[in-house]
């Protein structure tokens, strides 16, 4: 029998209508309000779209204006497409014509690039909030129900490995995503989650789909800052906070204050690797770090470290959240502990597929598991650790290297502030890693050397180290290492 819900936010507004669902700067607004305000945006956005359209795109910053077309096009059952606002024009046509959308409401910061866009499409209509704002508003009726299997975002992933790919993420997949991360975390009446990461990313708009099931306040930030972060989390306003490395790197440099106030409960990281080192300072510091893993086809976070484990399991991702599974996998056996293989989850809180990607959804499924092209290996407890993207890694005179773990040692060099490590063809080992810095002065590549030599066996060492002022990333501000070895294309 297929699993219907009541309408999320009409049920959160009848049942803690007073309590405070978002803050914004000095702003705050209750349930009650915000269900209100998404049922007006919904009466505007239904006079601008043609009968039974069912996508629509935003390409909005985190702001409030944002939460209410969201929450606007869920009162619809409309699908919602989220594009990442750092992307090109080009980059965003792409997912304009792959998703079909009928319609895209921008925000007026953006202007620029949706100018760009509807000279390159002109047959969607395109709008910004604040003209929304000022159309009228139609008597609707919203959906009552939620049919948990059907879609509620797209998301395209972020492209580190190919052509984004844009994952169906229904009622259901979020609805137990928020259920597998309350099992972990737990819920106090005091929560508060900080969405300093963007909303258009699993990451955030899993914060606002939290906050509606659980009841609780998401203090929004428009960009994230270091500072006003560290005073958020001095406050004793924000229990819960969703950070990537970047982030908690500035946070570092920049707190005053030895700790954070004790309300503070939960910094999750993931989106990427933490490396020990940052983790070790976190530890020293009191900050209360659960690593996590996951992915925009997993709805967010699929494993986590929880809190009773993340001293004596540092560096781990954790064990699977209740209502997720994890293998490894190496040639269609499941791995012995400690032997390292690709991640396999299922769960229900995973996607059921990429739009229009028969061929790639046929390759990622198998028996109900989805295939992450991952690498990692669980240890004799069943802890997860990841070590490194399947495309990403380096074989060397047939030796397994993962780049991410030379990239944490060069990070840890003090001159260094960012580093990127790949595979660049040798005649001898088939392949070598090459590490890419940035440092704030000249560096010395022999002082690299001996620094990575006393830390590294002397296959991961890398044959150079080359200094460049910025290493390639994407949107989302991931590090693309298939781009590196272009850096030294003119050299070849
Ligand atoms: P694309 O699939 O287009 O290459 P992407 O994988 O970067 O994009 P996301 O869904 O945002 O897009 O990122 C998920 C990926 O981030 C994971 O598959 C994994 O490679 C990496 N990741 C997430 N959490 C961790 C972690 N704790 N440690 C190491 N890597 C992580
Ligand atoms: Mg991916």
């Amino acid at each position: 029998m297929e699993t219907i819900t009541p309408n999320w936010l009409q049920k959160r507004a009848d049942l803690s209508p007073e309590r405070t669902a978002l803050i914004f700067n000095d702003q705050s607004w209750t349930f009650e309000e915000i269900f209100k305000i998404a049922k007006k945006t919904a009466g505007k956005i239904v006079g601008l779209l043609p009968r039974n359209s069912s996508r629509v795109a935003i390409l909005m910053n985190n702001t409030p204006e944002a939460v209410w077309v969201i929450y606007g096009l869920q009162q619809l059952g409309i699908e919602t497409v989220f594009l990442n606002s750092k992307l090109t024009a080009s980059e965003l046509a792409f997912q304009l014509i792959d998703s079909e959308t009928e319609l895209i409401i921008y925000d007026r910061l953006l202007k620029n690039r949706a100018n760009e866009l509807s000279e390159a499409l002109t047959d969607i209509p395109i709008i910004s909030v604040t003209d929304l704002a000022e159309r009228p508003t139609f008597e609707i009726a919203i959906r009552e129900e939620y049919r948990l299997d059907d879609v509620c975002s797209i998301m395209y992933t972020s492209g580190t490995t190919g052509k984004p790919k844009g994952v169906l993420q229904t009622f259901g997949n979020h609805w137990w995503s928020a259920t597998g991360s309350v099992l972990n975390i737990g819920l106090q009446e005091n929560d508060s989650w900080l969405c300093a990461v963007p909303i258009f990313h699993i990451s955030g708009l899993s914060i606002l789909i939290r906050s509606i099931i659980y009841g609780i306040p998401v203090i929004l930030v428009e960009k994230f800052d270091g500072k006003l972060v560290n005073s958020l989390l001095s406050s004793g306003e924000v229990t819960i906070m969703s950070a990537v490395t970047a982030m908690i790197n500035r946070m570092l440099s920049e707190q005053e204050n030895p700790s954070y106030h004790p309300a503070f409960r939960c910094l999750l990281a993931g989106g990427g690797p933490v490396p020990k080192p940052l983790l070790e300072v976190c530890k020293e510091r009191n900050i209360p770090v659960f690593q996590t893993y996951g992915m925009t086809e997993t709805s967010s976070q699929i494993a986590t470290l929880s809190p009773e484990d993340s001293l004596r399991k540092l560096g781990s991702a954790g064990k699977p959240l209740f209502p997720s599974q994890l293998k490894i996998m190496v040639e269609q056996e499941e791995a012995k502990p400690m032997q390292e293989g690709e991640i396999f989850v299922k769960g229900p809180n995973i996607t059921k597929g990429y739009l229009n990607r028969d061929e790639v959804n046929a390759a990622s499924f198998k028996d109900g598991w989805f295939s992450t092209g991952d690498l990692g290996f669980k240890d004799e407890e069943g802890f997860v650790y990841i070590l490194d993207r399947r495309s990403d890694l380096i074989i060397s005179g047939g030796e397994n290297i993962y780049p991410a773990e030379i990239e944490e040692i060069l990070l840890s060099h003090d001159e260094v502030t960012d580093a990127g490590v790949t595979g660049i063809p040798d005649k001898k080992w088939g392949h070598v890693p090459y590490g890419f810095v940035v440092a704030g002065k000249p560096i010395n590549e022999e002082e690299i050397f001996a620094f990575c030599r006393e830390r590294l066996a002397s296959y991961k060492v890398p044959k150079r180290i080359i200094q460049v002022d910025q290493l390639p990333r994407n949107g989302a501000n991931k590090l693309m290492r298939r781009l590196l070895s272009q850096l030294i294309e003119n050299e070849k």
